[in-house]
């Protein structure tokens, strides 16, 4: 930003400068010629912010005029909006009202204006987040005139430019509502690059570190990328030439936001971004009807020269997107085993695709009509609002918009979407999708990463429910059910397994009552009811059925020597034994006799040698030296070594804490069975070189391998016998070095 000590003259100048520029911009647009009328709201505006500064020092009119710039050039808008434009700021900072615009400058301007008016102040002020679900009804009347949430859109980009000069605490809370509602809404509007440019600009003010960091990672790596793109690109380039194609070729590098985005989900390192760039091939065709024919023509060249990947081609032409984004992606196995993203599309694709609608008007035949252009965009827009389904809008849409609603979308591996109430958790999906996995649900992987079966989901999330069988239903999950679906599924499946404990339990009790001839009055029962608080019989025989409680803990409790007795009768019959029957149901050893050396204060040593060894390996997740683990004391009074991450380790660290140990590896010295899976494009004699590989040069013993072999890609399960995490490491490193493979990682 300059430093604005500009005398009122050379102020004066600028002003006039910035103003004339934003005509010559409108000027040599297709749109009918309306000078008159946006000089007069130039005017108007300058006079009514006359004397107010922005905080930056710069007088207040150059902002509506920045707005006004991006409004038309950036937007492809006509005369009414950049009048709206320029006077957007009028009503809400000034005197004039929304009657003093009409009066001057008709009902259409002034009602552009009173919209953006009201959308400062309420859905998108502070507001904006606790009446979320308003948002998307606000939308749908707001489009009634897009063009107020394209001038919106136009004013908060050159807020996001020009802000570095707002107050510290408004940088963060506006950075914030950009990402969150209006970079999807560009996206949404089909407004890529504006889009982009917001992303990246609130990303920077709300992780500037990271920003910087990818910043540098991106420039530390240009070298590398641009030799690999020019190796890459020659043989297209000659190809393409022969063909007589005009084309333009670009090295299309990803957003800083971008890189981050998918960084972060796919939990992932900088370097395992594959699609860090891409080549985007922009062709000449004047002729439209010739359009698709030419993609394709290239298409079929370009995968001529390198292999394409099976699953990531991507036809956007045939089907467009809603958003009217038309190209044809693929992505080829380039040099090295890179693979590498390219972008098919025609100048005008092209323009549409990053100018949206601004690129509609230039295609059109003469003069065109604002009026009459927008009424048929606005109805496209109206479809896509008002249609939920997943294939009419981009998955970044979906998981925005859901933020706004009292539902949210989540995402089964196969990528069939689940709706829920907002704030489900993970059991909430496992019921939905089944009683049985509900009850028998563990665990979850969500986004990859495991969570307990209480952990609260978002819009977008990847849900994969874990199950075991040896699981059973728990009467305190209801508490983090939030669909009405699962509670029902809940309470029907505890019933059913709670029905034999109760009878069980109830016989118990009428044995005994029968046996000594008792009649059981109300007032001995209320009397045992409260000292095992619970709240009638049929939880009182369940819990008593179930041994979760005993007749002992009664007795040491009750006061009255009556009820004592019976009790005690109870014992002496050895019906209720409740010690007995807990044992038995909870399946849990005396702890005590079976591990009286385990100090679980203390970290425990494993070893493992030819004379010794003091642990076995959970058969769940079979971890070997190196890994993060936890011991856990099991019932043969055994240290169990489980990863942390297992799931099963979770259940065990929440139900039995007493029972974990940490433990450290450093005197463990054996072979261990690791599977390593290994991905990549399928050529004579690459298995030779990799079973050479792991047992000549490296010495590895080989247990198992499986190959399988679609398409010419490959996979491989390798069973190997390792030390350590580290052998693994380097095997890993060294597979990858073998010409055609893609990856090889740790099977889990
Ligand atoms: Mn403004």
């Amino acid at each position: 930003m300059e430093q604005y000590n500009l005398t009122p003259e050379q102020e004066e100048q600028l002003v006039d400068r910035e103003f004339r520029d934003l005509l010559d911009g409108y000027l040599r647009s297709n749109h009918r010629k309306k000078v008159e009328i946006i000089e007069r709201a130039f005017s108007f505006a300058k006079e009514a912010h006359k004397g107010v500064r922005r905080r930056s020092g710069e007088p207040y009119i150059l902002h509506p005029i920045a707005v006004a710039k991006i409004a038309s050039r950036e937007i492809g808008l006509g005369s009414t909006s950049i009048c709206a434009a320029l006077l957007h700021d009028v009503v809400e900072d000034t005197e004039y009202t929304v009657e003093d615009i009409e009066q001057h400058f008709g009902k259409k301007i002034a009602m552009i204006v009173e919209g953006l008016t009201k959308i400062s102040g309420g859905i998108f002020g502070d507001k904006a987040s606790a009446q979320a679900e308003n948002f998307r009804k606000l939308l749908l009347t707001m489009s009634e005139d897009i063009r107020v949430v394209l001038i919106k859109m136009a004013d908060r980009l050159h807020n996001m430019r020009t802000l570095g000069s707002m107050a510290p605490n408004k940088q963060y809370k506006i950075a914030g509502e950009t990402l969150y509602i209006y970079a999807p809404l560009a996206h949404r509007l089909g407004l890529f690059e504006i889009k982009t440019e917001l992303e990246d600009l609130s990303f920077k003010y709300e992780h500037p570190k990271e920003y910087a960091r990818i910043e540098q990672l991106i420039k530390n790596t240009s070298e590398d990328r641009d030799a690999l793109y020019t190796e890459f690109a020659a043989p297209i380039h000659a190809r393409l030439n022969e063909m007589g194609i005009q084309y333009e070729a670009r090295n299309r590098l990803k957003s800083i936001y971008s890189i981050w985005r998918k960084m972060e989900t796919k939990h992932i390192p900088f370097e395992e971004v594959y699609d860090l760039f891409a080549m985007r091939i922009i062709f000449d065709c004047p002729d439209l009807s010739k359009e698709k024919e030419t993609c394709y023509k290239i298409y079929a060249a370009i995968t001529d020269l390198y292999r394409p990947h099976p699953e990531r081609t991507r036809d956007w032409i045939t089907n467009p997107k809603a958003n009217g984004y038309q190209a044809l992606h693929v992505t080829l196995m380039g040099p090295d085993g890179h693979w590498i993203e390219v972008q098919i599309r025609s100048r005008r694709m092209d323009e549409i695709a990053e100018k949206g609608f601004a690129a509609h008007w230039k295609y059109k035949q003469g003069e065109s009509d604002e009026e009459s252009e927008l009424s048929e965009w606005l109805s496209t827009i109206k479809d896509i609002l008002e249609d939920p389904t997943p294939s009419a809008i981009d998955f970044l849409d979906t998981l925005k918009l859901n933020l706004f609603s009292s539902e949210i979308a989540v995402f089964t591996p196969k990528g069939e979407i689940i709706t829920l109430p907002a704030n489900s958790s993970v059991l909430d999906v496992a019921f939905s999708l089944h009683s049985e996995i509900g009850t028998h649900c563990i665990a979850a992987k969500v986004n990859h990463k495991l969570v307990p079966l209480s952990h609260r989901l978002q819009s977008g999330d990847q849900v994969e429910i874990l199950t075991s069988q040896s699981q059973t239903p728990k009467p305190e999950w209801e508490n983090f059910l939030s669909s009405a679906k699962a509670k029902t599924r809940l309470r029907k499946e505890l019933r059913r397994i709670q029905q034999p404990l109760m009878e069980k339990g109830k016989q118990i009790f009428d044995k005994f009552l029968a046996d000594k001839n008792i009649t059981l009055n109300n007032n001995v029962l209320t009397k045992i009811l409260g000292t095992y608080k619970v709240a009638n019989r049929e939880e009182l025989f369940y819990k008593l059925g179930s041994g979760e409680i005993s007749i002992d803990d009664y007795l040491n409790e009750s006061t009255s020597s009556r009820a004592r007795s019976l009790i005690s009768k109870i014992f002496s019959l050895g019906l209720g034994g409740g010690k007995k029957k807990k044992e038995k149901t909870e399946a849990q050893p005396d702890t005590k006799a079976a591990r009286p050396k385990i100090n679980t204060k203390e970290k425990y040593v494993l070893k493992y040698n030819d004379r010794e060894r003091n642990f076995v390996f959970a058969d769940c997740c079979r971890p070997i030296p190196g890994d993060e683990v936890m011991g856990f004391i099991n019932d043969n009074g055994e240290v169990e070594v489980h990863e942390l991450t297992c799931p099963r380790a979770q259940v065990l660290k929440a139900s039995y804490g007493p029972r974990i140990v940490a433990t450290s590896w450093d005197h463990v010295a054996g072979s261990f069975h690791a599977v390593i899976n290994i991905e990549g494009i399928d050529r004579h004699g690459i298995l030779q070189e990799l079973t050479g590989l792991i047992s000549t040069q490296l010495n590895i013993n080989i247990r198992s391998l499986n190959i399988e072999a679609h398409d010419e890609v490959f996979t491989c399960r390798l069973g190997v016998l390792v030390r350590d995490t580290d052998t693994v490491t380097l095997l890993c490193k060294n597979i990858l070095k073998i010409d055609g493979v893609k990856s090889a990682v740790r099977a889990r």
